[in-house]
């Protein structure tokens, strides 16, 4: 999968391809910009290539043939590219540097999938639902069942613990910021459904507490706070699949 790209000198570009196999790998696409070059027009973002590379001598290596299995023109619409631009960005912060990672690129290649295909309303769940995924990937998606203190299901209604988990009322650190309970609801059921039923749960408009919390989530995970994050959700707001309160910082 074509990851990122850079343009090197008059006609060439470095290219980073994301692999299932072997992680990221950089390479130089000589020529890759002249108009009689085969490459021409398939090392666009997010494309599905099949390629081949010169041996590995350490230093850069030669893309020296490139073909398109898949291009991925359902994200030119604005939203979905957002959307599909921050999962990369997890992504980027994700995966270990030189060292393969099956799991997570299945994860980022089949969100992808999800974000081009799903029905347009439905884009900011998923991408709620993906970023779950990730946290629970990195082992860092705190307990949505049970409070982080006593291990209590929180059927009687769940608490913002003091650790950014969750907590039962008696856990609870003051004052006490219950969750409200269709945000409870939403992140329950997003964390539980399978990847490819993440379009058909029917979440919209999304709570502003469900899209708010995975935020601290990440940025406590990763340690910084992607950049295109808002704009995922905001321009969902725009079109009213998230509540109009989405863009407030939790109480
Ligand atoms: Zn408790």
């Amino acid at each position: 999968m074509l990851w990122h790209r850079f343009d090197f000198r008059e006609s060439s570009r470095i290219v980073v391809l994301l692999t299932r196999e072997h992680g990221r790998i950089q390479a130089l696409a000589k020529g890759s910009h002249r108009a009689d070059s085969p490459m021409l027009g398939r090392l666009d973002f997010l494309n599905d290539l099949n390629v081949r590379l010169s041996a590995d001598r350490g230093g850069l290596r030669l893309l020296l043939r490139a073909d398109l299995l898949r291009e991925r023109r359902g994200l030119r619409q604005a939203l979905r590219y957002l959307a599909a631009s921050h999962l990369v960005e997890l992504g980027n912060y994700g995966f270990p540097d030189g060292l393969p990672d099956p799991e997570l690129f299945d994860l980022i290649h089949g969100g992808l999938t999800l974000l081009e295909r799903c029905p347009l309303f439905a884009v900011a769940q998923v991408m709620l639902g993906l970023e779950l995924r990730f946290l629970i990937h990195l082992g860092c998606l705190p307990d949505i069942e049970h409070c982080t203190d006593c291990g209590t299901p929180l059927t009687g209604g769940a608490f913002l613990g003091s650790d950014g988990g969750l907590a039962c009322r008696s856990h609870a650190p003051s004052p006490k910021k219950a969750l409200p309970e269709r945000a409870f609801d939403q992140l329950r059921r997003l964390s539980l459904a399978k990847g490819r039923e993440l379009p058909e749960l029917d979440l919209v408009p999304l709570s502003p507490t469900a899209v708010a919390l995975p935020m601290q989530w990440l940025s406590r995970a990763l340690e910084r706070r992607g950049r295109l994050r808002r704009y995922v959700f905001d321009s969902a707001l725009a079109q009213h699949h998230v509540d109009s309160t989405a863009g407030r910082p939790l109480p």
